[in-house]
């Protein structure tokens, strides 16, 4: 019944020619050029020296972490409104995430909050550039660097994104990105962690396969994973970022085109790009408030019977069960009952997004007539 889905990925013969290629050459599994090529390009496009490929965004976040040696007893900051998986890295290496409220305007982490949540036991924070709008880094990288804490940006949704002219993955001690389905670029699952610090490049080489010493086969001096990216996955990769630049070019033209639509019906507000920031619009998000007459749920229970899919926005870490906490987080809550995610596939056309747009006037004017 669906004709507009929220997301779908941009695929071609690009596509399809790299991976049958890496296939015809027998190189399939985690050895291999393309795996080495796509973090050199990838990290290049960050604005940085380093990349390891991994499995997924959330094992890029669990690798980066443990890396930089934070475990049990450590306390690591995360903004409450994202996606589950920022959190649970920081479980996974036996810390703690400490839950931060939303920033109204760019619905990111609220700078003026962390500090105040840092202890003895404060390691790290993780930024999350939602929704593809850069979190606000020199606010950040002032405050931990005075504490004395890690940055890890999650950049799982925003790849090309800036903050204040430079690319957001080059601020933080190490950057992840996801490369799952429905992000910017696609690997099917995977993910990089990128950084500056040969070190931790290093670390994290080790780390992610086995923890195998360099000079003894199957010598392990550590208790490592498996989060290696297949060089199949890889190929299809490097097809994908061949076109990143025009990816985030469309993603742009779209919002563009949204706000256009959608700027002067009452009740509606749009995505944010502050002056300092260049917003990718990974996925085009607006909130619904109450002027506009139907709240958000019925707004996209209304589109989806015009065949129009969209999502929700993310339900803050505070209200899932394993994160519940007494603290209140009135601006997250607010931003995540209010919260949906339009059709922002690349491919989307003029007309898909005229007629989204046409769907959601229908709705305003219909409300007001009542
Ligand atoms: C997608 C996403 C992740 C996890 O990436 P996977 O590749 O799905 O593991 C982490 N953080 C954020 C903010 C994401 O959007």
């Amino acid at each position: 019944m669906i004709n507009i889905p929220v997301y779908e990925p941009l695929l071609g013969e690009k596509e399809l020619r790299y991976v049958r290629k890496c296939i015809k050459s027998g190189w399939v599994s985690s050895l291999g050029e393309n795996i080495i090529k796509f973090e050199s390009r990838f990290s290049k496009f960050c604005g940085v020296n380093h990349g390891v490929a991994t499995s997924s965004g959330t094992t890029a976040l669990h690798l980066a972490l443990v890396s930089l040696g934070i475990g049990m007893g450590d306390e690591v900051i995360v903004p409450t409104l994202s996606f589950v998986a920022t959190a649970n890295a920081v479980v996974y290496t036996g810390a703690r995430p400490i839950l931060i409220d939303s920033e109204p305007r760019t619905w990111n982490i609220d700078p003026e909050k962390i500090e105040e949540a840092i202890t003895c036991k404060t390691k790290a924070v993780i930024p999350v550039h939602l929704y593809g709008h850069p979190a606000n880094m020199s606010l950040i990288m002032d405050i931990a660097k005075k504490h004395n804490l890690f940055v890890i940006e999650d950049a799982a949704e925003a790849h090309g994104a800036l903050y204040k002219g430079r690319k957001v993955g080059s601020f933080g001690h190490a950057a992840c990105f996801s490369f799952y389905g429905n992000k910017v670029i696609t690997t099917g699952e995977g993910g990089m962690v990128v950084t500056r610090s040969s070190l931790l490049n290093k670390k994290m080489r080790f780390l992610r396969d086995h923890a195998m010493s360099e000079t003894r086969r199957y010598y392990h001096p550590a208790v490592g994973f498996n989060y290696r990216l297949t060089n199949m996955q890889a190929s299809l990769g490097l097809a994908q970022f061949e076109k990143i630049d025009m990816i985030i070019s469309r993603k742009r033209e779209i919002a563009f085109l949204y706000n256009e639509l959608l700027h002067d019906i009452k009740g509606i507000t749009l995505p944010p790009e502050e002056t300092w920031a260049k917003n990718i619009y990974w996925m085009y998000s607006i909130l619904v408030r109450n002027e506009f007459g139907l709240n958000r749920d019925e707004i996209m229970k209304r589109l989806k019977g015009n065949g129009i899919d969209t999502r929700p926005f993310f339900i803050p870490m505070h209200q899932l069960p394993p994160y519940r906490c007494k603290q209140r987080f009135p601006i997250a809550d607010r931003l995540a009952s209010q919260g949906v995610n339009l059709p922002s596939s690349p491919h989307l056309t003029k007309r898909q997004i005229r007629y989204v747009c046409e769907v959601i006037k229908g709705l305003f004017s219909r409300e007001r007539k009542i």
